[in-house]
């Protein structure tokens, strides 16, 4: 079996994201499954760290299944997931109203919150919670905007993503819905649960009770993934199959050369073209 290159031969976790990592849109990354296979031959603990609130875990571990990669729902970490047990620490049995889709209901429902639909008494929401949502209203943000400045709910956000990546380029991101929420109440979400903050790493850290020198991170997105990555302490691994591209590292290490101020969290620790340039041969 090939060995892993020396940067990564104590790792005993590896986290991936998911598109651009894994999967592009509905087709498997070539190698993604085999790569996984390998690790987890060698006892290296597996798990995923998506971005995307709308989608299930359980709906995560069937795309993973088709792609013949087998999973356990505690293996992923979404940032609904990962804002519904946040959350939960500040509050539990909360009422929250929701812009976002079924994954981001479902996580908060399944740790006892109440999901308030049409709130009658605005004053009785604790907490206005942002994702992704592909059928985002002017109605929902109205109430979403009165529950905060008439009641007294807090704003909370899964993540800033500007973009989703799709099969053929771009759609819009949560950040869409997070900064029209931020321009119709003058508030800035409180805490934002998903990449590039570290708590999901911290949680998956925890979790599986693994230092983080002995984790790593693949991630495409230098805002995202490495950057959550590094600021967690682990090490990081740009993979140059999705969104970002060698001209881009190169340009971001320019500039971290030459400015004081730049966030040099954002530079990877490694940077592979594919996953199987992980194992010497
Ligand atoms: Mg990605």
């Amino acid at each position: 079996m090939p060995e892993l290159l020396d940067i990564l031969k104590n790792i005993q976790l590896a986290i991936f994201d998911l598109d651009g990592v894994v999967y592009r849109g509905e087709s498997l990354i070539p190698n993604a499954d085999i790569v996984i296979k390998r690790l987890k031959e060698l006892s290296i603990k597996v798990v995923y760290n998506s971005n995307n609130s709308t989608v299930t875990r359980k709906t995560y571990m069937k795309r993973l299944k088709n792609f013949s990669i087998e999973s356990k729902i505690t293996d992923f970490y979404t940032s609904a997931s990962i804002t519904s047990a946040e959350i939960t620490k500040i509050k539990e049995s909360a009422n929250i109203y929701v812009i976002g889709e079924i994954g981001l209901r479902q996580e908060l429902k399944s740790l006892g919150h109440n999901i308030e639909t049409n709130p009658t008494d605005y004053r009785k929401i604790d907490f206005v919670i942002v994702g992704l949502d592909r059928d985002f209203n002017y109605n929902k943000l109205a109430i979403a905007q009165r529950c905060i400045l008439e009641g007294n709910a807090k704003f909370y956000a899964t993540n800033m993503d500007s973009t989703l990546p799709v099969a053929r380029g771009f759609k819009p991101g949560a950040g869409v819905m997070v900064n029209a929420l931020i321009t119709c109440t003058g508030r800035e979400p409180i805490r934002i649960f998903g990449k590039p903050e570290p708590f999901g790493i911290k949680l998956i850290l925890k979790d599986t009770n693994i230092p983080p020198e002995n984790a790593c991170i693949f991630g495409d997105r230098l805002n995202t993934d490495i950057l959550a990555g590094n600021r967690a302490g682990i090490i990081s691994v740009a993979v140059l199959t999705g969104v970002t591209s060698r001209a881009m590292i190169e340009n971001i290490k320019d500039k971290a050369m030459k400015s004081n101020n730049f966030d040099k969290n954002l530079i990877p620790d490694l940077v592979i073209e594919k996953l199987v340039d992980i194992f010497k041969y």
